[in-house]
């Protein structure tokens, strides 16, 4: 049984606890973690990518020469130094970011809900793109939004749709402009400008999430919307995708007026990131080590990309179309309409071969001829037979 079926005797639920179901996705993508299944579902960094001497060098060093202060209990805002470095790694000739603006967090998936906890009401408006980060409408749900959606297309989030009968009343336009997850999509520079104008404009708040900004294979980063609009802004980032999901170390930059808030709203909630984790890291970047890490992340990841665009191309019917991710971890596919891809990955389990469905990613009306695919942690030999596989079933299917 779901544990969400148990009955509750005992303990009297609160009701937004009682609104809260598991996702149908991970039950049946908990048999995806049998070896002889090709997973192209998991949304997991390379393995091979982390740097574990490094980690236990710098932890020696740390623990050498700082063990009071890397045990004890520390400041919430997190470590200086490493708040420092975020400040000057996210300033730009146009917009100096101050240490003060920045908050460490526990992953960056805490930054989602210490900003749903600071800026979302229930029923209030929230804005997010079609489709977006389950695990953000997982964190802003607690808060109970009453979500719209945003139209996309290839090129991401469409300005021009942002009118103000779309935008009346909302909290928080939520946006990830860089490789998005699901889609792969990156915003186009025109875009980008569009969309700094409006939160200029309108004095509107978006939350620009960008844990894949680092990983562009040309090493041709667009810029961001922190650094065209920094005062209305909310931009969170993270270690997982460069060092270690392992690490939960994020981060969020945010004007102080709302840092202030989110400072508050994380002490309630852990007081603060481990002490330790976070002289670790600084320990491990401080020199320079992300300027050789990160191109070598993003040449696997091209390599990757590339492996599964050909298997694509190979064996795909027609009717079927994705996209070309110019970075990150995920592609998008489209299936002819009518298909649904939640009854495909059945048949793909019983084949041993897994993706995820593109609907549990829609805050609203779902495309659920659409699917997810992870190419990072699977080698390309085993891409190819696992895109032929998917491609036998959906030849089947047509
Ligand atoms: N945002 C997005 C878009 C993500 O894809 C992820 C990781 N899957 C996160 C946030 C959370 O990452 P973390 O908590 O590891 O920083």
């Amino acid at each position: 049984m779901d544990q969400s079926d148990l009955p509750h005797r005992n303990w009297q639920l609160s009701e937004r606890a009682r609104k809260l179901t598991s996702s149908a996705i991970r039950e049946i993508l908990k048999v995806t973690e049998r070896p002889e299944v090709i997973s192209f579902a998991g949304g997991l960094p390379a393995p091979s990518t982390f740097p574990a001497e490094r980690i236990r060098a710098a932890t020696d060093r740390v623990l050498r020469e700082a063990p009071a202060a890397a045990l004890q209990y520390s400041a919430t805002e997190g470590y200086a130094p490493l708040r420092e470095w975020i400040a000057a790694r996210c300033s730009t000739a146009g917009a100096t970011i101050r240490p003060s603006q920045v908050l460490i967090t526990t992953g960056s998936q805490q930054a989602l809900d210490l900003i749903g906890k600071a800026l979302i009401d229930p029923a209030s408006p929230v804005l997010v793109e079609t489709p977006t980060y389950l695990g953000a409408l997982q964190a802003f749900s607690l808060y109970e939004p009453r979500y719209v959606q945003v139209p996309t297309d290839d090129d991401g989030l469409i300005p021009e749709a942002l009118t103000s009968e779309l935008v009346k009343g909302a909290r928080l336009l939520y946006a990830q402009p860089n490789f998005q997850n699901p889609t792969g999509r990156r915003l186009t520079l025109e875009r980008r400008l569009a969309l700094a104008q409006f939160a200029k404009t309108s004095a509107f708040p978006v939350v620009e999430d960008d844990p894949y900004g680092a990983l562009d294979y040309a090493g041709k980063p667009l810029p961001t919307l922190l650094s065209m609009a920094p005062d209305h802004i909310a931009h969170c980032g993270t270690f997982s995708k460069i060092l270690a999901p392992g690490l939960r170390l994020g981060y969020i930059v945010a004007p102080e007026e709302l840092h202030y808030k989110l400072v508050q709203a994380k002490q309630a909630t852990d007081l603060h990131t481990p002490s330790l984790t976070q002289r670790i890291v600084h320990e491990v970047i401080k020199d320079g080590f992300l300027d050789e890490q990160v191109p070598a992340i993003r040449a696997l990841y091209a390599s990757q990309c590339e492996a599964m665009l050909d298997a694509l191309a190979r064996h795909m019917p027609q009717g079927v179309s994705w996209n070309r991710p110019e970075g990150g971890m995920f592609l998008w596919v489209t299936l002819p309409a009518g298909m649904d891809t939640m009854q495909l990955l059945e048949a793909a389990i019983a084949h041993d071969v897994a993706f995820v469905p593109g609907a549990p990613f829609f805050a609203n009306e779902a495309a659920s001829n659409t699917l997810r695919l992870s190419f990072v942690t699977v080698p390309p030999a085993r891409i190819d037979e696992g895109i032929a596989r998917l491609a036998a079933l959906t030849r089947e299917r047509l």
